[in-house]
């Protein structure tokens, strides 16, 4: 593996002559949800395991992420499990229902082409988890999702290091020897990367990626309206791509809406009436009187895959190993199977006593991960490509198929199922089991 060019290897078990007195048998680069993920479903499974997690973010600024998430079934599932849902579910709210329209900016009414009743076998109670009654998403507040991990992280005795990031590493005989950016030189039998889909470890792993960009970006906000929102989640295909309200405790509602870049650009700089205008012709009346109740933030969008997810003693996870479109909202849900993937992995290597770092171990996750990442990559690209354009032709092709789906039950049963997670080869953490 290569490692960057600011290090070297000087003798056995050294980088430019210093050694490494702290041994991990885990090490994460990046703490955002997906490495947090990792760490405390590894650790609450195999607790004599040492774990670090070393992010180069302070500590607080994740409390400036305002974005929401929904977040599946199957992730909840995994949640509750590790024992982070009770906490989790009392800022979450339940998507009972959703709606798919398809229109014109312009046009004045959005008739319904798909619609899905969230709720599987009842009504959702405020846990969603007794009898199999439960809703097939949450949206989570970011915020709550990671204060919850690090606070169980904590007390599972994994090692939190912020505002340092990993610079370079270097295999050695049987480890890793990871540099940090200030000079701390760690030793692992597994380095996870998870620093995100510019993921700089990626690079120094030597593994390259599938990417384009999307010239679209996507704006993110929070509105207050009037009415009850009453667990509806709406996505309205637009001709510049999906403007998705999904709704939050309270009468409030994340928007997910994606414009091309310059549009972006330009609604991000308007000032607050001129937003608020060009977001009503968007979100329409039916919930009342609405405002504006968070700050704007613009995110550009691409597809990015990468072409090998593991390494000798390294592996990848979450928008390192893929980043893809929000259209259906499924890039974390997408991490948190991995973090389930890479526990159950590491962990039952481990109680055979095997090496968790071995490239053949980390083979099991890969083939666990890939081609579902693949797939939900391709399906998400496809789906932008059809959806976000204004041509005649694909409207009425797209209209037709939307409403052959909307008659056809089974099919909806199809769709939510798999939007829900019901998928038998699962990790266990995703089916409710420990590993
Ligand atoms: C607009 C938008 C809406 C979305 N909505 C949804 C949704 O509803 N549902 C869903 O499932 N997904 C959604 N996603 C996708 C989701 O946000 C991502 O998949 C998720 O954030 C990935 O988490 P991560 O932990 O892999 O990476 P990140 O969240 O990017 O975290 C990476 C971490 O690594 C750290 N880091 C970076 N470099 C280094 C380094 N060298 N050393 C150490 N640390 C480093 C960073 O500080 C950061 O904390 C959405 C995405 C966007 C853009």
């Amino acid at each position: 593996m290569k490692a960057s060019s600011k290090t070297k290897k000087t003798s056995k078990g050294q980088i430019n002559g210093q050694r490494s007195d702290l041994e991990y048998d885990v090490l994460i680069g990046g703490g955002g949800y997906v490495g947090l993920s990792v760490a405390v479903a590894i650790a609450d499974n195999a607790k004599h395991l040492k774990i670090c997690i070393v992010d180069m973010a302070p500590e607080k600024a994740v409390m400036q992420d305002e974005r929401a998430s929904a977040i599946a079934a199957d992730a909840t599932r995994m949640l509750e499990q590790l024992g982070l849902w009770k906490n989790i579910s009392k800022d979450a709210q339940a998507i009972n229902e959703m709606i798919v329209t398809d229109s014109k900016l312009s046009d004045v009414t959005r008739p319904k082409f798909l619609t899905f009743g969230g709720v599987r076998g009842g009504d959702a109670n405020s846990d969603g988890f007794e009898n199999d009654k439960k809703p097939f998403a949450h949206m989570v507040p970011n915020r709550t999702l990671v204060k919850e991990l690090r606070s169980k992280a904590k007390a599972l005795g994994i090692q939190q290091i912020f505002e340092v990031g990993v610079s370079s590493f270097e295999n050695e005989d049987n480890c890793v020897l990871v540099t940090l950016s200030d000079g701390q030189i760690l030793n692992t039998k597994l380095l996870v990367a998870a620093d995100g889909v510019r993921s700089k470890l990626r690079d120094y792993a030597g593994i390259k990626t599938i990417h384009w960009p999307y010239n679209q970006w996507a704006i993110v906000t929070t509105v207050a309206h009037e009415r009850d929102h009453e667990g509806r989640a709406e996505e309205h295909f637009l001709p510049a791509g999906p403007f998705a309200i999904l709704p939050l405790k309270g009468k409030r509602s994340s928007l997910v809406w994606t414009e091309k870049e310059a549009d972006a650009k330009r609604l991000l700089a308007m000032d607050e009436f001129a937003f608020e205008l060009e977001l009503e012709q968007r979100f329409g009346h039916k919930l009342g009187d609405i405002e504006v109740d968070g700050p704007r933030k613009g995110f550009p969008l691409g597809l990015t895959l990468a072409r090998e997810f593991i390494a000798d003693r390294f592996v990848l996870v979450g928008d390192a190993a893929h980043g893809i479109h929000p259209i259906a909202g499924q890039g974390l849900n997408l991490g948190f199977k991995d973090a389930a993937a890479l526990a159950q992995t590491i962990v039952e290597a481990d109680r055979l006593g095997l090496d968790i770092g071995s490239i053949n171990i980390l083979e099991r996750y890969q083939q666990w991960r890939r081609f579902d990442t693949v797939q939900m990559g391709v399906v998400t690209d496809i789906l932008n490509r059809l959806f976000s354009n204004d041509n005649p032709i694909l409207r009425i092709a797209r209209n037709f198929g939307l409403g052959v789906v909307d008659r056809l039950p089974f099919i909806k049963d199809n769709l939510i199922s798999q939007a829900a997670g019901k998928d038998e080869s699962a990790p266990n953490l995703l089916r409710g089991k420990a590993i």
